[in-house]
């Protein structure tokens, strides 16, 4: 096997293998193919680094009387080495140690020339990890983020959830608005602003605070506030509503996660959960929110490192569930129409998530289109 990282033990310092035989356009080479970013960068920048606090000023002085703790739920697939030690080094070093429960640590069945859980093991002897908070899994094929995330998850024993990609870097004051917002109201969920690492240099950048959305063929798309909502200051501080979560990045109370039905099992790999878990929440529960207080930097990548189940794009497969499970007819229709390859694919069994919305005694779409998202509508000429 290739061993592509090593450490200074001593200082605990990430290196990447720098022996003559592997010059570092090999490293970056390898980072393209394997990651989808730019490795050698994320690996020289080693195991921790200062963020910009780029949260409202006002942010760092809100009262807060929190009284959950938070189990951080990692999952991963063939994650570089110096990201997940950054991911993790972040959380211990920027979450407060009375709401740290635990942090669980997934690995999704990655490729044996991938492997870091045992290069993570020792590392984490050398920086002292708190083992007492450490809990590592593995799943025993590739299970896909979704089941990988819940499987996870079941394990947990924490108040709430807090699911983090394996390669982002948590920003100060990150958990306390995730973790407040869910006290004061637990059947919902509540998500950072996602900040944007550059997978070409790792630079961190403030985005423009957004919400998430989607057209009728189910692609999500950002929807954007009109110039003046941040002049009101209040309005940089205080939990807003989003028609969709903009990706799996999230807090939920573990007990109510359970009870929501979870993420659709019969997802598999990649895309839409999302959107799946946003309608689900709006028609059955309190929906879900952003924190524009709360940070969380994210390596966002142009391409999808994985390859598609046999023939199939798993991103259309897990619409088609979604889109069966929470359209009406009349959307349904749109979906397909607009979604072509959807229509070709094998949706797989429903029957669970169907009962399931029938349990929830869910609302209709109508309700969330009228409420929530009513700029969410059909081609013109259809109306
Ligand atoms: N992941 C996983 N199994 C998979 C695909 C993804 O465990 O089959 C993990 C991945 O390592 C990451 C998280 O799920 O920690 C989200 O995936 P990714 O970052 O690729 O999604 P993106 O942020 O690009 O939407
Ligand atoms: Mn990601």
């Amino acid at each position: 096997m290739e061993r592509w990282h090593n450490f200074d033990y001593k200082s605990c310092e990430v290196k990447h293998h720098l022996s003559t035989s592997q010059p570092e356009a090999d490293r970056y080479d390898f980072g393209q193919k394997n990651y989808m970013f730019n490795v050698l960068v994320s690996d020289k920048l080693g195991p921790r680094r200062d963020v910009p606090n780029v949260a409202h000023e006002k942010c760092s002085s809100l009262p807060y009387a929190i009284k959950s703790t938070a189990s951080i739920v990692i999952v991963y697939h063939n994650e570089a080495f110096s990201t997940l030690v950054r991911t993790i080094n972040s959380v211990f070093d920027r979450t407060p140690k009375e709401y740290l429960h635990e942090i669980i640590l997934y690995d999704d069945f990655s490729e044996d020339h991938l492997q870091v859980e045992q290069d993570l093991q020792k590392y984490a002897v050398l920086a002292g990890w708190d083992k007492s908070k450490l809990h590592w899994l593995k799943a025993e094929k590739r299970e896909g983020l979704m089941r990988a995330k819940v499987y996870a998850a079941r394990n947990a024993t924490g108040d709430v959830l807090v699911f983090l990609d394996s390669h982002v870097e948590v920003n100060v004051g990150w958990i306390e608005p995730l973790l407040n917002a869910i006290q004061e109201d637990p059947r919902r969920i509540v998500q950072p602003v996602i900040d944007l690492i550059k997978s070409d240099n790792f630079q961190y950048t403030q985005v423009m605070i957004s919400k998430g959305g989607f057209d009728v063929s189910l692609r999500f798309q950002w929807e954007y506030f009109d110039w003046t909502y941040f002049n009101t200051e209040e309005n940089n501080l205080k939990v807003f509503e989003t028609p969709s979560l903009t990706g799996s990045n999230f807090a939920v109370q573990k007990k109510f996660f359970h009870e929501i039905g979870e993420f659709d099992l019969g997802m598999d790999i990649w895309g839409s959960e999302n959107i799946e878990v946003s309608l689900r929440l709006w028609l059955c529960a309190n929906g879900v929110f952003i924190a524009p207080c709360s940070h969380v930097g994210h390596v966002f990548r142009t391409y999808r490192p994985y390859k598609t189940r046999s023939d199939v794009d798993t991103l259309i497969h897990n619409a088609a569930r979604t889109a069966k499970v929470w359209l009406n007819d009349k959307y349904l229709k749109h979906f397909f129409d607009y979604n072509g390859r959807a229509a070709k694919v094998d949706a797989g069994d429903l029957t669970e998530r169907f009962e399931l919305r029938n349990r929830l005694k869910c609302k209709p779409l109508e309700w969330f289109i009228e409420n929530v998202y009513p700029t969410f509508k059909p081609p013109r000429d259809e109306l």
